[in-house]
């Protein structure tokens, strides 16, 4: 593992600072000015980066992708909007996709002229996510689909959605399942978004009646869904780590700011001996995810991709989250909730308040999201516990089979 960065690196690192620098996003308020912003990152060449050439991508290293998330992390401006496309779609689609599909989406995913949400879970298939009961019958030139998907990210706003759903009911479960490209505008489907804790519908639900999908939408082959999943969620574990550390180190400085600023029994909050102490210790444990990110982005710039071994990370920087966000609450006492009318020097970003996402309030209700989807952490542990220490496994025949999950 080489922890230095090439003067190659450093140099292509000052000219992603510099553009971001020149380049601040303005509102990001409406989706039209979401998708704006990411054409406006694709065109700088910073979406997309480890995709084909031929497809729109920059066949970037991931040592360049992960300077970019950093940057992108310590300026503080917000990703692409297309995220699900980005990240685990098009890489499916690169793979498993006919050259019919790729010339189709791939270009449009990229300049986030169409957004794309991804249709797995089902109110009763989660982490058990082979049950699903959704289902697609052959009709001639086209399938017909019946059933519900649930929390949908982005499922109000997407063109498209890649769904998993079920064309042989009588084979074992993980073997009768498809893979589709679903155009969200199809007669049939009933997109209702639902309102979170953190007071925004980022999900959806998702209802299907006799829906017509055109045979040629099929990815791969019938009954290669579940494992097309897998490769999915593959790209989805591997995560731009390093640009987490940087979110987690911005936050950091900030709290101690506040905790400068904030009085406690007439002194400064940081003057206290426990609050110090678990400031300190955060600050170690961001550390540690900060070389277990080198070590995740060195396997990757070796051409190795991560295996089993990622839900170690998975589970330590979700369930990291959490504990940080639940100090800065312990910290932060009653104005830790407050989403609007926080006083300026308690805030989590003085300088560049874009709205509800960038308060402490959003992020502690946020993190309690980061160890359910892709995976909770009781999976990322049987995941761990059997295919990264190879123990024995449960002999209990009702089991679930904890061997994946949906977004
Ligand atoms: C922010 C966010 C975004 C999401 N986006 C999407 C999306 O875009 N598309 C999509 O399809 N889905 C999405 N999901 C859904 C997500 O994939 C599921 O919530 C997740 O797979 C868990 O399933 P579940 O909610 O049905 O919980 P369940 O599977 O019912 O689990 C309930 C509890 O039981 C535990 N549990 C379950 N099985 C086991 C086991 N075998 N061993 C030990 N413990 C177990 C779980 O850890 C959990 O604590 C999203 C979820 C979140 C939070």
């Amino acid at each position: 593992m080489d922890l230095n960065y090439s003067p190659e690196d450093e140099g292509f690192r000052e000219r992603v600072r510099r553009w971001f620098a020149e380049h601040p996003p303005g509102a990001l308020d409406t989706l039209e000015q979401k998708k704006a912003w990411q054409r406006k990152l694709y065109e700088a060449g910073f979406v997309g980066m480890g995709w084909p050439r031929e497809y729109g991508g920059q066949d970037a290293r991931p040592m360049e992708q992960a300077i970019v998330a950093e940057e992108m992390a310590a300026a503080d401006v917000p990703g692409a909007i297309n995220s699900l496309a980005l990240g685990l779609i098009g890489p499916t689609l690169i793979v498993h996709g006919t050259d019919e599909q790729k010339r189709r989406y791939l270009q449009r995913m990229l300049t986030a002229e169409e957004i794309w949400c991804q249709l797995y879970s089902e109110p009763d298939s989660g982490s058990d996510l082979a049950s699903l009961k959704t289902s697609a019958v052959r009709e001639g030139d086209h399938w017909s689909i019946n059933g519900q998907k649930v929390w949908a990210s982005l499922g109000a706003y997407a063109a498209f959605g890649i769904l998993l759903a079920r064309t042989k009911p009588n084979v074992p479960k993980h073997q009768g399942i498809s893979y589709f490209i679903l155009d969200m505008r199809t007669q049939g489907v009933e997109v209702r978004p639902l309102k979170q804790i953190t007071g925004s519908s980022e999900f959806a639900e998702v209802f299907f009646t006799n829906v017509k999908v055109p045979a040629e939408n099929i990815i791969g082959q019938e009954g290669q869904g579940w494992e097309l999943a897998q490769t999915t969620l593959g790209y989805e574990r591997g995560g731009s780590v390093l640009a987490r550390v940087t979110r987690h180190q911005a936050n950091m400085r900030r709290l101690i700011e506040v905790a400068r600023a904030l009085r406690r029994d007439g002194q400064p909050a940081l003057e206290d001996p426990l609050v110090r102490q678990k400031l300190g210790r955060m600050v170690v444990e961001v550390e540690v995810l900060r070389y277990t990110g080198f070590r995740i982005l060195s396997k990757l710039e070796q051409g190795t991709r991560p295996g089993p071994e990622s839900s170690v990370d998975k589970l330590y920087y979700s369930e990291l989250d959490k504990r940080h966000q639940e100090l800065v609450q312990d910290i932060l006492g009653p104005f830790g909730q407050l989403e609007k009318g926080l006083p300026k020097e308690l805030a989590l970003n003085s300088s560049t308040m874009r709205g509800d996402d960038s308060t402490w309030a959003y992020n502690f209700l946020w993190s309690r999201a980061g160890t359910i989807y892709a995976g909770s952490s009781e999976i990322q542990k049987n995941i761990i516990g059997e295919r990264v220490l190879k123990l024995p496994r449960e002999p209990r025949a009702d089991r679930a089979t904890p061997s994946s999950t949906g977004g």
